[in-house]
């Protein structure tokens, strides 16, 4: 194949591909694009680029590399181990950054009941999308920030392999809705994704009960240098407590609603201490449930919130998303072609994420009814939040 220009040699190895996937032969070098840079896409170019070099690595991600939503990311202690074994340079990469801790403080009627659980770690959004890029670049992935995706037909005719990881409002997901079969469940209660500079010591609950109704803080520490601080509450507490008053899309993109935040900041003066509320294109938003029957149109497939969603109160998306990304890589590298890969991935992955979806049902259920156990005694309110998921099996 020597003899052959460039652009022949990369068609005649482009054939050869396609042969090997019409008959399930094992396949070489790949050729792949990846739409949206977040943990799962980025995760996943690093993997397949680490146990193949010579795969031949396209990302696009719509925003450029240093914009990101969001604090921290949380991950329980005993789920890091499939990230730590993967590849070793990321998991050294997180392991120097995480914010550890082992307790969980629920404030509820001016008492604070503590539990000690089995381990969390968590790391800022931020610089767990920079170590990702760092790597994957590192690696020789063609990183293309502040790009939008091209048309996906486009994509799945000129490559082996089309990863739709552009996140839970997937375009990829919508464009192939026929085939993918979405549900998407958009549930009652709002909430905003903050921050706080005060550095909490523990995974904290502050569940007050105030003059519109019950509204609770999901805080934890990501750094020495803060904490993500999401406040949620139901319809009738928002409405109530005036919170309607301006529509997102007042906001520009990247704008936060600093009113809305500063009634936040007032309503847990006492809990904030004299803390900083920190903002981030924070605004009112109402989680949706993401589902879907299949995971693949022929060579294009889905991957982490694109594929599924789970409540942030059980803090598991950016896991799934990770744990999607290496099962995928396995596949490609351990079955005979795309088809059986693909295939062989969603067989893998669907049992754990439905399970983990379930668990994050009654997780977000709870806190959606969390009026009706608002008169139960700290005690009793505390197992109840800390019993509230169905048991899951990670
Ligand atoms: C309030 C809140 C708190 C959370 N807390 C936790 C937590 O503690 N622990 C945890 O594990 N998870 C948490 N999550 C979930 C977590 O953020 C997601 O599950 C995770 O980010 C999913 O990763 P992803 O790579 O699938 O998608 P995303 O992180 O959403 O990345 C998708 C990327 O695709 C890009 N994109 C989209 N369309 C295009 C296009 N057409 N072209 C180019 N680029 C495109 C986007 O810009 C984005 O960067 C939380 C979520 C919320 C809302």
């Amino acid at each position: 194949m020597s003899e052959l220009p460039r652009n022949a040699r990369g068609k005649l190895q482009h054939f050869r591909l396609r042969e090997a996937i019409a008959d399930e032969r094992p396949i070489g070098p790949m050729k792949i694009a990846i739409v949206g840079g977040g943990p799962g896409g980025l995760y996943f170019a690093a993997l397949m680029k680490q146990r193949n070099p010579a795969h031949h690595i396209t990302l696009w991600e719509r925003n450029a590399a240093s914009d990101t939503f969001g604090f921290g990311i949380v991950f329980s202690e005993e789920t890091l181990g499939g990230i730590g074994n993967a590849d070793p340079v990321v998991a050294h990469y997180m392991s120097r950054r995480f914010a550890r801790w082992r307790d969980i403080d629920i404030h509820f009627k001016g008492q604070t009941n503590t539990v000690r659980a089995q381990g969390f770690a968590a790391i800022s959004r931020k610089e767990l999308l920079e170590l990702l890029q760092r790597r994957t670049l590192e690696l020789g992935v063609d990183i293309r920030f502040s790009t939008m995706g091209p048309p996906v037909e486009e994509l799945a005719a000129n490559y082996d392999l089309v990863l739709a990881a552009d996140g839970a409002n997937s375009a990829i997901r919508a464009k192939y809705a026929d085939s993918f079969k979405p549900s998407l469940d958009v549930r009652p209660n709002k909430y905003m994704w903050l921050g706080t500079n005060k550095v909490l010591e523990a995974f904290k609950y502050f569940v007050k009960e105030t003059e519109w109704g019950v509204m609770q803080i999901h805080g934890y520490p990501y750094s020495d240098q803060g904490s993500t601080f999401i406040a949620e509450m139901s319809p009738d507490a928002w409405h109530a407590a005036g919170f309607d008053d301006t529509a997102n899309d007042a906001f520009a993109p990247g704008v936060s609603n600093e009113k809305a935040v500063a009634k936040i900041r007032a309503i847990f003066a006492d809990e904030l201490g004299g803390h900083q509320v920190l903002t981030n294109n924070s605004k009112w938003v109402n989680f949706t449930t993401v589902r879907t029957k299949n995971w693949r149109n022929g060579n294009v497939v889905l991957l982490g919130d694109a594929a599924h969603t789970a409540h942030f109160s059980i803090g598991f998306g950016t896991k799934l998303a990770m744990d999607d990304a290496l099962e995928l890589a396995d596949c490609l590298h351990e079955h005979a072609g795309v088809n059986a890969a693909l295939e062989a991935y969603e067989a893998e992955r669907r049992p754990m994420v439905e399970s983990t979806q379930r668990a994050a049902q009654a997780s977000m259920e709870w806190f959606e009814n969390i009026d009706q156990y608002k008169d139960q005694d700290p005690a009793q309110f505390c197992i109840n939040l800390l019993t509230r998921s169905r048991p899951y099996r990670p």
